[in-house]
């Protein structure tokens, strides 16, 4: 682990925007290794009520630490504006993240704003803590599909994890009324950190099953620089699926769509199904159509980037829509990342951009 992190604001590291070219101009674009541009997930702030091991380690993100000013925000207004100008891209999907995405004041008003957007599909991704106040609000204002993260059914683990003395009852609460609300299924989020909580595996699959909602197991990834990333802490999802299987029998399910995250699997008895994320030993950097905004407004093309390229300052600077929309274009083509794909010792102790700040 780093003694030290810098904080965001001191280490916005932007990369020039590039020339703008024929390929800057709206249509579906396509970057340098033929990936188009579906998936926006947009932080709404970097500011978090838990303090997970394994993204927000109390040591790096504690009293002292600096989160972003308001002044640095994006506005919902920009926030909109750039999700339009995405959407004419090709963006088909938005995923709204933090830090802890409720924590934003009024969210719902840019729920509202996003979901006037024709075509978007809107969804969102929380630790579940104040959902039971805000599903009701949410799905009023336009939310679709919700995902909540939550890494275990044993109450002392799950405190023991997100390092605030949180209990599993009120996130599993928080996922009743989203489910009441009408914002399933439910997708339910559990990263396995091996000789952490790999025990509650099986029952979160059994608790699970036959319940509608969808739990996903995460892969412990090397995002950001702080959280002391192991290669020997990660549990492959093969193992993961051989566990369940071997007392729950599974048998794998096509994708929903082309460039899906989370592979699929189903009881064979018809129960229900969940998802593996193998972005550590089965990177889909190929396949990857996600953009990412960060709260205040840098582009970055991968979850692991060490740089992005800086909208917020493009807004500022009076940018028409058709020059962002330009500017978008020559990012996106000009992209060659596959991070996941090259991932070494060295690669994972690059200093890269922080999950909390980025999204999830
Ligand atoms: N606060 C919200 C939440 O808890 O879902 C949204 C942000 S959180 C960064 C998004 C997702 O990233 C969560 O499901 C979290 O468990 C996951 N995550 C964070 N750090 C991770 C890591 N190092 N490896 C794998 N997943 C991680």
């Amino acid at each position: 682990m780093t003694d030290r992190v810098i904080a965001i604001a001191e280490g916005r590291h932007t990369k020039p925007l590039p020339k703008v070219g024929s390929s800057g101009a709206p249509g579906t674009i396509r970057d340098a290794l033929g990936r188009a541009v579906r998936d926006l997930r947009i932080s709404v702030t970097d500011r978090c009520n838990f303090r997970c091991i394994y993204c927000m380690p109390k040591e790096v993100f504690g009293p002292d630490y600096e989160f972003l000013a308001r002044s640095q925000l994006l506005s919902f207004e920009d926030i909109t504006r750039l999700a339009r100008v995405f959407g004419t891209h090709g963006v088909a999907k938005i995923r709204l993240t933090g830090g802890e995405p409720l924590l934003r004041k009024d969210l719902e008003r840019l729920v509202a704003m996003l979901g006037e957007i024709p075509g978007m599909d809107l969804t969102l991704t929380t630790n579940g803590s104040l959902l039971t106040k805000k599903a009701a609000v949410l799905k009023a204002a336009g939310l679709k599909r919700i995902t909540v993260s939550l890494d275990s059914l044993d109450d002392g683990v799950f405190r023991a994890m997100n390092d605030v003395e949180f209990p599993v009852s009120k996130v599993l609460e928080g996922i009743d009324a989203a489910a009441r609300a009408g914002l399933g299924p439910v997708k339910i989020n559990m990263v396995v950190k091996r000789g952490v909580n790999e025990d509650s595996i099986l029952p979160m699959a059994r608790h699970f099953r036959g319940s509608g909602h969808i739990v996903r197991f995460i892969e412990f990834m090397d995002v950001g620089a702080t959280n002391g990333w192991r290669m020997d802490a990660v549990m492959p999802s093969a193992e993961v699926i051989r566990r369940i299987d071997a007392e729950l029998p599974l048998e794998p399910l096509d994708p929903n769509y082309r460039g899906e995250v989370a592979e699929r699997w189903r009881y064979r008895d018809g129960s229900g199904e969940i998802g593996v994320i193998s972005s550590v030993t089965r990177a889909f950097c190929r396949e990857c159509t996600r953009v990412r905004l960060s709260t205040d407004g840098l582009l970055y093309t991968c979850l692991f980037a060490t740089q992005g390229y800086d909208l917020r300052a493009l807004m500022r600077t009076g940018a028409s829509d058709a020059d962002i929309a330009a500017a978008i274009g020559a990012i996106w083509s000009a992209r060659a990342d596959r991070y996941s794909e090259i991932r070494t010792a060295e690669t994972a102790s690059l200093r890269k951009v922080e999950m909390s700040y980025i999204g999830g």
